[in-house]
């Protein structure tokens, strides 16, 4: 059986698999961006972006990774790591194994992108000294503040600009979390000597998420010496954390000192003015002209989390490509609307309760909504339902169809885009419209 699938096919179906049993960060950072070559005879070959992965992984994880396989091809297996075609020879040192750190970076979050308000100045000039004069700034540099407020783009602007700088700096990035993976795997595997040496020889290390960290012991223990190696030869570290160094639960004092030796700077929620211009340069940044009346809708309702006010902008933008609708603060309040107050309604909103109240607004039968029948009124009701049904339930393209006389998915959506359309053009129909929404929503 298993032949008769693809290698891309099985690896799939391997990854899978590998996500359940492994970390999150680990998945990402190693297994993610894996690919299936060929399955010839009892060789899997896997293809993996560079060489510092390939040997990653074959020192860490084949064991895992060819157990999974067996398992999904029933068959004994070994895995051929390869990197650009070429297999992976075991023991030869790769020139190129810092630069393939840097990958890991995400190309977004530089010092470009990132908008300066109130609530994070000081924590962008620390951040920008740290890069700029590596290990003779503040050292370590502690940033910390709330979920989504940018702590890792402000590391991965310090990483990308210090490299920027000195082409040669060995800049390590890791989380926590999988400064603690890679630990516990050293030690499994009796490669903690290895381990110490990759981190103890970095010229620049940024940690993030240092809370993780907490009632770790062994880790602890181990960033501790990591620490002081690096800090006595002037290495800069910046860590960040979710919260001030002394409100870190279960940390080491002994660690905790240490991180208020240099810097420790907060992030503080964005304010109105400093959300606009987050919102201004992201909708620039994807050529989207968005009116600042809509701006302002925004940055009103989402005010704690940048993360979320990136994806509310991104919602409205989809939204109104699906609608093919004009981006307007009302049509902002409806995308909107639908994620602050789906969870409550949604129990409540029904495909049958959505059918019942149209036909009746437009006098028609529900059966006739249903049918094929194919008078003005009746295909004006059905349009208007599937419209309803999209905005205030959870239903696919395909299951309104279903619901609304098996239509196909491509009928629902022109319905979707006629209404929407009809809507921007004839005001009695928007405001009808509106009203059934409304009424739906108060139940
Ligand atoms: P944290 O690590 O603190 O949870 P992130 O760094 O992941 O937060 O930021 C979340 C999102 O918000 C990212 O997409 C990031 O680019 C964006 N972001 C955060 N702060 C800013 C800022 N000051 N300017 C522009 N974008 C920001
Ligand atoms: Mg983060």
């Amino acid at each position: 059986m298993a032949e008769t699938r693809s290698a891309q096919e099985i690896w799939e179906i391997v990854l899978g698999e590998l996500q359940l049993q492994v970390s999150k960060a680990n998945y990402r950072t190693w297994l993610e961006k894996t690919i299936g070559i060929r399955y010839q005879g009892s060789e899997f070959a896997v293809g993996v972006p560079n060489t510092f992965v390939a040997e990653y992984l074959d020192r860490n994880q084949r064991s895992l990774i060819e157990k999974t396989l067996i398992g999904i091809t029933r068959q004994n297996t070994r895995v051929v790591l390869q990197v650009n075609g070429h297999e992976l020879k075991p023991g030869v040192r790769s020139p190129e194994k810092w630069q393939a750190y840097l990958p890991g970076f995400n190309p977004k979050y530089t010092f470009n992108t990132f908008v300066v308000g109130n609530g994070n100045r000081l924590a962008h000039a620390a951040a920008l000294g740290a890069a700029e004069n590596p290990g003779h700034s503040y050292n370590p540099l502690f940033l910390y503040g709330g979920v989504g407020l940018g702590k890792t783009h402000l590391l991965h602007a310090i990483g990308q600009a210090a490299q920027a700088q000195a082409g040669n700096l060995r800049v390590l990035y890791v989380s926590a979390e999988q400064f603690t993976n890679e630990l516990v795997q050293s030690i499994q595997e009796k490669r903690v000597a290895d381990f110490r040496q990759r981190y103890r020889s970095a010229d620049m290390l940024l940690v993030d998420d240092i809370q993780f960290f907490g009632g770790k012991e062994q880790t602890e223990e181990n960033f501790f010496h990591t620490f002081n190696e690096l800090h006595n030869n002037s290495r800069q570290i910046v860590i960040s954390g979710d919260r001030a160094p002394k409100a870190i639960p279960l940390l080491q004092e002994r660690l905790r000192s240490r991180f208020e030796w240099g810097l420790a700077a907060d992030i503080q929620p964005p304010d109105f003015e400093t959300r606009m211009g987050i919102l201004e340069a992201k909708a620039g940044q994807q050529n989207v002209p968005v009116g600042m009346d809509v701006l302002e809708v925004l940055a009103q309702r989402v005010q704690s989390n940048i993360r979320e006010l990136e994806g509310s902008l991104n919602r409205v933008i989809a939204y109104a490509r699906l609608l093919r609708a004009a981006i307007t603060p009302e049509l902002a309040r409806q995308a909107l609307q639908d994620i602050v107050g789906r969870a409550s309604q949604q129990a409540a909103i029904t495909p049958g309760q959505i059918l019942e109240l149209v036909a009746g607004a437009f006098q028609v039968s529900p059966l006739a909504i249903k049918s094929p029948k194919r008078d003005k009124q009746t295909v004006v009701a059905r349009q208007v339902a599937m419209y309803l049904l999209k905005q205030e339930s959870e239903c696919s393209l395909s299951q309104i169809g279903k619901e609304m006389g098996n239509r196909s998915p491509a009928t629902v959506m022109y319905s979707l885009e006629k209404v929407a359309a009809d809507m921007g053009t004839d005001p009695s129909l928007r405001h009808q419209v509106q009203e059934l929404a409304q009424s739906l929503r108060q139940g």
